[in-house]
């Protein structure tokens, strides 16, 4: 497995490499939801680049950039036990250079959910995929429904752009008792951790609900917020139910609708999502 720290490496190492790319783009950090990715990558491609980069681009001011969970030489061992041939692990520096100046918006959608929380977040995750993209120019990339508008977005980035490149997605890695693996959720004390099982038995009521016939979104939203405000250690940064593809927000579900939610267990930040009916772009 090479390990490539500079943009001029990583383009080195990738015209080494004859046949299909996938691409698993990364913070690091690595759980069973990444190693999922990893595997789809390399059962559909005959190479698999992997990237871990903690983008500061995408965090904000008072956001968890400084405390985001690292461990590179965990995250090394666990790729070079997946058979995954290069990793990009480029500094700060190596991607933003003094005088760096160029960032992507990709308008609309990121007015809305996970960008209207944290303005500036997708201008950052879209340049920097793209970025990922041009050095390491794969023929598909991998991405988690857990972060179901980063899928749209980067889907929405990739068509517009004329970018060369396949945006798959894979569904969300759970643990046993259904809470989405996210490497944030290392911060979760052990009361915590019990309480964020919230989320996932908030998605778990909306599918029972919509089961029984329920379509009335805003009825689904205030049945959603009332069982997460029973639990003492939760408080909601938004509840949605939305058109699974433009992210609007419904008032009637005629045949599909993400349900999504951000909300904080103490400190840390959790967002899970689930698709009512059928399929969409970023559940296909
Ligand atoms: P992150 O390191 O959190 O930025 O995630 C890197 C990629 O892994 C993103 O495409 C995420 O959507 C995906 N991912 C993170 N957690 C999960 C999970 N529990 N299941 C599936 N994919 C995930």
């Amino acid at each position: 497995m090479i390990v490539c720290e500079t943009v001029s490496s990583m383009k080195k190492a990738r015209r080494q490499m004859a046949g299909r790319v996938g691409c698993v783009p990364t913070m690091g950090y690595l759980h069973e939801g990444h190693l999922t990715l990893l595997s789809r990558a390399r059962q559909e491609n005959d190479h698999v680049v992997a990237t871990i980069f903690v983008n500061p681009t995408q965090f904000g001011p008072h956001e968890d950039l400084a405390s985001y969970p690292r461990n590179p030489q965990r995250d090394l061992a666990m790729l070079e036990g997946e058979g995954i041939d290069a990793v990009f692990m480029p500094s700060p520096e190596e991607m933003y250079p003094a005088g760096y100046a160029t960032y992507i918006n990709v308008e609309g959608l990121t007015d809305r959910l996970e960008g209207a929380s944290r303005p500036g977040h997708f201008r950052g995750v879209a340049t920097v995929v793209a970025k990922l993209f041009n050095t390491v120019e794969p023929h598909r990339a991998y991405f988690g429904q857990k972060d179901a508008q980063q899928l749209l977005v980067i889907k929405r980035m990739a068509a517009d752009l004329d970018m060369n490149v396949q945006v798959l997605a894979v569904p969300t890695v759970r643990e046993p008792d259904g809470l989405a693996m996210s490497s944030r959720n290392t911060h979760l004390s052990p009361q915590e951790r019990q309480a964020a099982t919230v989320l996932y038995r908030a998605l778990t009521l909306a599918r029972e609900l919509w089961r029984s016939g329920e379509r009335d979104a805003e009825r689904l939203r205030r049945q959603i917020i009332e069982l997460i405000q029973k639990e003492p250690l939760a408080s909601i940064d938004y509840v949605s139910v939305a058109d699974p593809d433009s992210l609007e927000e419904l008032a009637h579900i005629n045949s599909t609708a993400l349900v999504s939610m951000a909300v904080r267990i103490g400190r840390t930040r959790l967002i899970d999502n689930t698709l009512l009916g059928g399929q969409s772009a970023a559940h296909p």
